[in-house]
């Protein structure tokens, strides 16, 4: 790529980091981009500006918000005392699509991996703690990933929570295993849901 082609050159190479964007996607889309009146390249900087500028952890659960509280934690028909314990905000969107969970989420921020030097200082652990004890919680569904480390991070949250008084579940088995949440689909991700167990 020539020096003319120096901000396309860029472009392109930020859209390569992107996940299951090869080199000849890119050039695809920097070339779309570059099309008629450039209104989507536009929208879509401003888009970007945005959500780097303003996107936060929610302050009660850790989902991503550009609030103080995300919109499930805003929401008074959300039922506050089940809270769904999830590794990442990516996963409270897959929840959300698949929509039969009325309840509020606690998002860990990852899952213990011992290996990767990840214990459970590093994740929202004690938040979680907290919660708990301040009271209204009647149950806490452990829908970490369905791997070894996903199922070690959920038996630390039981431990951690037994004696709380709160029931603590895990969801049922049946999501394809070894892989995080967004291989589910909705209806697999209901099955689970419907078919928890206390741990
Ligand atoms: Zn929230």
């Amino acid at each position: 790529m020539g020096e003319a082609q120096g901000v396309i050159g860029r472009l392109v190479e930020e859209l390569t980091k992107l996940p299951g964007i090869g080199p000849k996607s890119a050039e695809r889309i920097a070339h779309f981009l570059l099309n008629d009146d450039r209104k989507d390249a536009a929208s879509l900087a401003q888009a970007l500006t945005a959500v780097s500028e303003q996107v936060r952890p929610c302050t009660e659960c850790f989902n991503w918000t550009d609030r103080d509280l995300c919109p499930v934690c805003a929401d008074p028909r959300r039922d506050p005392a089940t809270i769904c314990v999830v590794e990442t905000p990516r996963d409270v969107s897959i929840f959300e699509r698949a929509g039969n969970y009325r309840g509020r989420y606690h998002v860990l921020g990852g899952r213990l991996a011992p290996l990767d030097n990840v214990g459970p200082d590093r994740l929202a652990f004690d938040a979680l703690k907290k919660r708990v004890e301040t009271g209204g919680i009647r149950e806490v569904i452990l829908a970490t990933s369905p791997t070894m480390e996903g199922d070690g991070t959920a038996l630390f949250a039981a431990n951690m929570l037994a004696g709380t008084g709160v029931t603590v579940t895990r969801l049922a088995r049946g999501l394809p295993s070894g892989s995080s949440l967004e291989l589910a689909n909705a209806q697999m991700l209901a099955d689970a849901l419907d078919g928890r167990r206390t741990f």
